[in-house]
Formats: C-alpha cells, structure tokens, sequence
C-alpha cells in the first residue's frame, strides 16, 4: 500500500533497525522504545489491523514468529509483553498490523 508507513519499510524506501526476517515478516526495532527491548513485528503484507485481519493462516505465523523473536533477543526466561493496539481506543498510530514485543524491565498492569 503506497501510503503506509510500514509498508514502505518492508520496500525497503524508509530504513529500519532490521532484527529478524522470514518469508512473510518482519522484525525491526521501534524506533521510540518504550522498553529496553522494543521491537515491532510485522507482516510484509498490508492488513490494516487485527480487526481487519482475515487470516488464520497469518495470524497464527505471526505469532509464531514473534515468539520465536522473543526467544532469540533471550526474553523467555526473565518474561515479555506483546501488545496489538486496535483502532483509536486501542492507541493504534501505523494502520499495517503489528505486534508490540516489549522486554528487559517489569512491565506494568493496568496498562495505561
Ligand atoms: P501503534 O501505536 O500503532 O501500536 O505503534 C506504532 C509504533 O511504531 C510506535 O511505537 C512508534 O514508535 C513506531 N514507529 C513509528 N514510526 C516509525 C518508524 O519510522 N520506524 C520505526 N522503526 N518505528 C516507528
Ligand atoms: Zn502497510
């Protein structure tokens, strides 16, 4: 989708802090962290936001992805977050969807 912001990333037109790649998806650094790690996972394909995510088959890789992430920057042990905002009460800001992976400090409940 010519006008996203992600989307342009996966095109390579806008660099990123590129941390992990598969066929499907992406892996890059968030560039304001909001954690010691702060890492945003994506799909190469344009889907809006999980709202409008019509694939099993993409959800369930991405997640499997942002696990297998999670794992190699060695967050298992001490434990992580993963957030999807959605839509504007969600706090979405880039309309491509994408995975939150947040880790080295105690995460807070409730989220703010
Ligand atoms: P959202 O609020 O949509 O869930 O999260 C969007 C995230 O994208 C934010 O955490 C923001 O810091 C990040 N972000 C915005 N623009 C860029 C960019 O150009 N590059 C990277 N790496 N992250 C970005
Ligand atoms: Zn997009």
């Amino acid at each position: 989708m010519d006008d996203c912001l992600f989307c342009k990333i996966v095109a390579g037109k806008i660099p990123c802090d590129l941390v992990g790649e598969s066929e499907s998806f992406l892996a890059f650094n968030d560039i304001d962290p909001q954690a010691p790690t702060h890492i945003l996972v994506i799909p190469k394909e344009h889907v809006r936001s999980l709202a409008d995510s019509e694939s099993s088959e993409m959800l369930g890789g991405l997640m499997s992805f942002t696990r297998d992430i999670a794992s190699e920057h060695g967050l298992v042990e001490g434990g992580y977050r993963t957030v999807i905002n959605t839509n504007g009460d969600g706090g979405q800001m880039v309309f491509h969807i994408h995975v939150h992976v947040l880790g080295g400090r105690q995460m807070k409940w409730p989220p703010g």
